[in-house]
């Protein structure tokens, strides 16, 4: 039988061996998710709240163990990863708050005697996740998913499979506790190298009724050509680019501040990091050499260490990806102003790297960086930072620095499915969040994710 072994990215060492899923296993995780589903989408909506409730009240009281093995599995320093914690148990709270009124009936004045929109559940929802935010990215989807009255079936990645173990069980002992189905967050732990084949044969089975990725792209057009040849909806969210604009009239210390934190967090692998920061050229040296002091304190390290900034990467292959890009970038006239060396010693470390002078046309601004890079692009005037920030195939989140109203102006003209102005772009569970173009299509959290996995019923009374 296949196996998985996990490994710590900081000192490389093994932490633990999964057996994957084969063909029966696989058989009986499908028929019990459809059970489930069907017993679950007759729960009215307010009943199925208690469950998320049972589930925040499970994270808050386990968040010490699951953050110790976000930081094992993929290197997360351990305050972000308690932080994880925390965020997934607060957003299983507001759900439950918020999501009786977006899945209420919508009545609609037509010449009907009545007439309403109903939301109503799909049924089963395969969910493909992501090692970066490994508790997040799932707990997210399940809320969302759980509390519209489907089923998921969960194919994490293969480095934290430690995490999506601890996902199923966390979901059975909630169901428990809140006296709802068990089996409605099932993870089937699957052989890498059959993934292409398994995902869509699962997709394509009579039984499932939607699909959902975060991840790559190249995983994206995997998972979305698979819905699309089945006919299935599918939700994902990909990679992005995100501008970050300092506008010559910013706050540059609090404009400083964010782009660290929202560049350097998670060791830079975040999809809505700041990797692009479009600087005007009148404050590109005082914003530079600010950003210079503040790197000079970021602690690199043990992520088990609560003084640590900056972890390891998650995987070798990712810290070559970024190295390369750096050094890419570098030929192609970059500065390189600080980091970009491979550190020696044992794990997937990688320095906090500040790339100076880049350009739209290296590899740096056109590819995605995740990793703990960061490049500044210096732009004229307002035109030209709105240029250079729609100037990607990506489309994910926008942050805006400014004192003035030019901030929420440029901001607008830039194409993005968020936009923060002298705030970081982040998921919050009362609003959207998704993006367009390469970044994906479709939306999770707020109303609008909470109702993606609906069927939007018109209901007619002649
Ligand atoms: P990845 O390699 O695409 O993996 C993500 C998931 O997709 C894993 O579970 C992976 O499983 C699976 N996968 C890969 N190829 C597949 C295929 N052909 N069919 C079905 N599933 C497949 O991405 P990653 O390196 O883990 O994550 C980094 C990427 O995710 C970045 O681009 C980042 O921006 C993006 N991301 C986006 C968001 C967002 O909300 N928009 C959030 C976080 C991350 P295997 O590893 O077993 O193949």
């Amino acid at each position: 039988m296949a196996t998985i072994t996990t490994r710590n990215p900081h000192t490389g060492a093994e932490l633990a061996t999964y057996e994957c899923a084969e063909g029966e296993r696989i058989e009986e995780v499908r028929s019990q998710a459809a059970a489930a589903a069907g017993a679950w989408g007759e729960v009215a909506v307010g009943d199925r709240t208690h469950l998320l409730r049972a589930l925040g009240d499970l994270l808050t009281e386990r968040r010490e163990e699951y953050a110790a093995l976000i930081t094992a599995e993929m290197g997360k320093p351990i305050a972000e990863a308690l932080g994880e914690i925390d965020k997934c148990a607060l957003s299983c709270h507001v759900v439950a708050d918020l999501a009786p009124a977006w899945l209420a009936d919508e009545p609609v004045a037509t010449s009907a005697q009545q007439s309403w929109v109903s939301y109503v559940p799909l049924g089963v929802v395969v969910a493909v996740m992501p090692w970066n935010f490994p508790f997040w990215q799932v707990i997210r989807f399940a809320c969302a998913a759980l509390v519209a009255g489907n089923s998921g079936i969960l194919k994490h990645s293969p480095n934290v499979t430690g995490c999506a173990v601890a996902l199923e069980e966390l979901l059975d002992a909630a169901a428990s506790r809140a006296g709802a189905p068990a089996q409605l967050l099932q993870t089937l732990v699957i052989d890498e190298s059959l993934v292409p084949q398994i995902i869509p044969a699962l997709i394509a089975d009579d039984r499932v009724a939607a699909a959902t990725l975060t991840g790559s792209e190249r995983a994206g057009v995997a998972v979305g050509s698979a819905a699309g040849a089945a006919l299935k909806k599918v939700v994902l969210e990909l990679g992005g680019s995100d501008p970050f604009v300092v506008l010559d009239d910013a706050d540059l210390d609090a404009a400083a501040d964010a782009a660290i934190r929202s560049r350097f967090g998670n060791a830079g692998q975040s999809c809505i990091a700041a990797k692009r920061w479009i600087v005007q050229q009148s404050v590109a040296d005082d914003f530079v050499s600010r950003i210079q002091d503040r790197m000079a304190r970021l602690v690199a390290g043990d992520p088990a260490d609560p003084a640590t900034n900056i972890g390891p990467m998650a995987r070798g292959d990712l810290r070559r990806v970024v190295h390369e890009q750096v050094q890419d970038s570098v030929t192609e006239g970059a500065t390189l102003v600080a980091g970009g060396v491979i550190p020696v010693g044992p794990g997937y470390h990688y320095p906090a790297t500040l790339l100076d002078n880049v350009s739209t046309s290296m590899t740096v601004a056109r590819e995605e960086t995740f990793g703990p890079v960061a490049c500044v692009i210096r732009v004229a005037d307002d035109d030209e930072a709105v240029r250079v920030a729609n100037d990607t195939a990506y489309g994910l989140g926008a942050s805006v620095w400014s004192r003035s109203e030019r901030g929420l102006a440029v901001g607008t003209r830039i194409r993005s499915g968020a936009l923060f102005v002298n705030a970081v772009v982040a998921s919050d569970a009362r609003m959207p969040f998704g993006g367009l173009g390469r970044s994906g299509h479709g939306r999770e959290l707020g109303a609008a994710g909470v109702r993606e996995f609906t069927n939007v019923r018109t209901v007619w009374i002649g």
